[in-house]
């Protein structure tokens, strides 16, 4: 082979050819509305006790990690409550890594993964990484599910394993927890329940963690890239059986968990008090764009997450460059016409309101 091949000359697996990288554009502005990060930085405290962790475990940085991760899943255990602990517990780099073992252990060739659209973009490529088939059935038009929609898809796909998204990503739309438990009672395939944006529910207490001692086919997945103010550090988890935990295990690169990755982790579950201090203030937010877009002349789809959905444009990708020309970034995802905003700080939102006034004067 030639000494600098392009991917067409190298021998891709077939399924990959043409496909580009995912993500969305990591792009410099003022205003970042667009990975529904939490966008209160942790204090200058929280990062000093992490930088002072660090710098006393790093003479030990010739070993590998704690493979089992033990200390850091002790600590999510006992942060989630519910009588878990650390048996119940997965964690990995960010949820994304955790549905990967998900489906490695539960999925893979000839077995079939299932959600419900518009849903979160990686769940096809979490498929495809693992070898596994990916087929969606769509929500109601207003979005929500209920437990005859779910079962049916099941069966008319013989799903191995099914995701409900509450939140979704990207309408913010719960599903209720009567509805997962019908959907429990009615199936012995993985039921993962993605609550990536729980904390930010008007009722987070309602949480399928509480249905956890009742399934034994039950995965509740969470993460801190949201609520918890810790995207940078990359860490998701699971809740489940201690035998679900151990297909987990079976599957994971070992050490796959950095010793860093875990100690910052572990820093921010000290302080978690002040990491979701913010929470109530971004919920408000979230509650007041719900509001704040109609009287812009736009529609909102009803949010419980940290971003609403916000459309219908004839060319929404005309309107996210127009918002991004005035500094303003948000997400082209979703059904066709719609865009996703992030709630910021007030600041932030206010900016995107007052870029949003503008371009609507232009496009319509
Ligand atoms: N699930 C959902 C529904 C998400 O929206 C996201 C992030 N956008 C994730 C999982 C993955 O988050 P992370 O890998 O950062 O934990």
């Amino acid at each position: 082979m030639r000494p600098d091949p392009s991917l067409a000359d190298l021998p891709l697996r077939p399924e990959l050819i043409g496909e580009e990288p995912y993500g969305a554009p990591q792009l410099a502005v003022d205003v970042q509305l667009n990975v529904n990060e939490n966008p209160f930085a942790p204090s200058a405290e929280i990062a000093a006790d992490m930088a002072a962790t660090l710098t006393a475990a790093a003479t030990a940085f010739n070993r590998y990690p704690d493979r089992e991760a033990k200390r850091l899943r002790c600590a999510l255990a006992r942060y989630l409550g519910h009588g878990l602990d650390l048996d119940n517990v997965w964690a990995a780099n960010g949820s994304n890594e955790v549905m990967t073992h998900i489906l490695g252990a539960f999925a893979g060739p000839g077995r079939t993964l299932l959600a419900f659209t518009p849903t979160y973009s990686m769940y096809p490529e979490y498929a495809r990484n693992t070898h596994t088939r990916y087929v969606t059935a769509p929500r109601h038009p207003d979005f929500t599910l209920d437990a005859d929609l779910v079962l049916a898809a099941i069966a008319e796909h013989d799903a191995d394993v099914v995701i409900i998204t509450t939140p979704n990503n990207p309408t913010g739309t719960p599903t209720p927890l009567s509805v997962t438990e019908a959907v429990l009672q009615g199936t012995d395939a993985i039921v993962v329940i993605d609550e990536a944006y729980q904390e930010f529910s008007k009722h987070p207490e309602n949480t399928a963690l509480t249905l956890l001692p009742s399934y034994g086919n039950l995965i509740v997945s969470r993460t801190m890239s949201k609520a918890f103010a810790l995207a940078g550090g990359r860490v998701g988890y699971l809740a489940a059986a201690p035998a679900i935990v151990d297909a987990c295990r079976i599957v994971r690169l070992p050490y796959h968990l950095s010793s860093q990755t875990q100690l910052v982790a572990e820093v921010a579950l000290r302080h978690a008090d002040h990491l979701l201090g913010q929470v109530d203030q971004l919920r408000r937010t979230r509650d007041e764009m719900l509001v704040r877009l109609p009287q812009l002349g736009v529609e909102v789809i009803d949010s419980d997450a940290n971003f609403c959905l916000f459309g219908p444009f004839a060319d929404r990708h005309d309107v996210w460059q127009r918002l991004l020309d005035r500094g303003v970034l948000v997400r082209e995802t979703g059904p066709q016409g719609w865009l996703r905003v992030s709630v910021g700080t007030p600041d932030e939102t206010e900016a995107f309101y007052a870029a949003l006034a503008e371009v609507l004067k232009e496009v319509r």
